[in-house]
């Protein structure tokens, strides 16, 4: 049986690392807030107090950490995985981070004997806890092979991108595509209710037309319109606006020798929505900027 340290027990973190522990894995668990710790200890995972404690003679090592200067310290700091851990071990980042850091950080594993896959998620934190989160891979087929059994424990689909790094840049412009649907999908229904249309009715025509996308079927940001959406709950939960904020800069960070407009301009959206102090609420509270004008 083989041992893995899971980093990074946040909003995502920590749903992943419980459904390996319901699936039978031995899990090490480190996080810089003892509570997150405490709670998957309480779980079945043993408790580290430190990120080489935690890595320091195991099989494979999944990250789930906030950006990518937390995953480049994490990996090449001098307190970091590439000091401490075992040389076979399987490195797995899950964080959303910069596609260059991400073959940057890849290539100096590569160096140390290490094999090492890219692999966002997406499916936000629902997806993180009933196990059905979409992974996005970046990195060589014998090591995705590897990182199956693992991955498969946390998510529904498993997509191979391309080498270290491609899995990044995917996420990155699915994201970005994102954004622009949920402020377009914002400015149709804002439209609409300023031209006396019930946003229920526009929704439910637009989810059976050419407008027709992902934003209107299953994550309406008018609040009514769905159940079970953060509209639903005053925009609480979900996909907060600075981490969308946050993929739209990696998007920007990307586009050399790719045009973004809308990208920029998504980007800008939710720079100014954050600013206002938004930037904890889900990204679909953008509606409300919309409707500010
Ligand atoms: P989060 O802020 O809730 O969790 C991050 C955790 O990492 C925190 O508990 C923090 O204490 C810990 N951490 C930071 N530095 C650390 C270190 N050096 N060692 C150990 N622990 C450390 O963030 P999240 O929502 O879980 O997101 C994690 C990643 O997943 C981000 O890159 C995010 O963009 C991506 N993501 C999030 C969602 C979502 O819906 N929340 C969806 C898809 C992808």
């Amino acid at each position: 049986m083989i041992t893995t340290a899971f980093i990074g027990l946040g909003n995502m973190g920590a749903p992943m690392a419980q459904n390996l522990l319901i699936a039978g894995e031995k899990l090490n668990v480190f996080d810089l807030v003892p509570a997150a710790v405490g709670k998957l200890a309480a779980a079945g995972a043993t408790a580290c107090d430190s990120l080489r404690a935690a890595v320091t003679g195991v099989d494979a090592i999944i990250t789930m950490l906030p950006a990518t200067e937390h995953s480049r310290q994490a990996y090449l700091g001098d307190d970091g995985i590439l000091a401490y851990a075992k040389r076979d071990a399987l490195l797995i980042d899950c964080s959303t981070i910069n596609a260059g850091a991400a073959k940057e950080i890849a290539a100096a594993a590569r160096e140390k004997g290490f094999t090492m896959l890219d692999a966002p998620v997406s499916g936000g934190t629902a997806g993180a806890e009933r196990g059905t989160l979409t992974f996005i891979v970046g990195g060589d087929a014998d090591t995705l092979a590897r990182a199956r059994p693992l991955l498969e424990k946390m998510g529904k689909n498993i997509f191979h991108a391309g080498g270290n790094g491609a899995g990044q840049m995917a996420k990155i412009c699915n994201n970005m595509l994102l954004a622009i649907l949920m402020i377009g999908t914002s400015e149709a229904l804002a439209l609409g209710a300023a031209n006396g249309l019930d946003p229920a009715v526009l929704s439910e025509i637009i989810a059976k037309s050419s407008g027709r996308n992902w934003v209107t079927e299953v994550y309406n940001p008018w609040p009514g319109v769905m159940a079970n959406v953060p509209a639903a709950r005053d925009y609480t939960g979900g996909f907060g606006t600075d981490l969308m904020l946050k993929d739209l800069g990696l998007a920007t960070e990307a586009a050399v020798g790719a045009a973004t407009p809308l990208g920029t301009q998504a980007r800008d959206i939710y720079a100014a929505w954050s600013a206002a102090g938004n930037g904890r609420r889900d990204f679909s509270s953008v509606l409300e900027f919309i409707r500010k004008g």
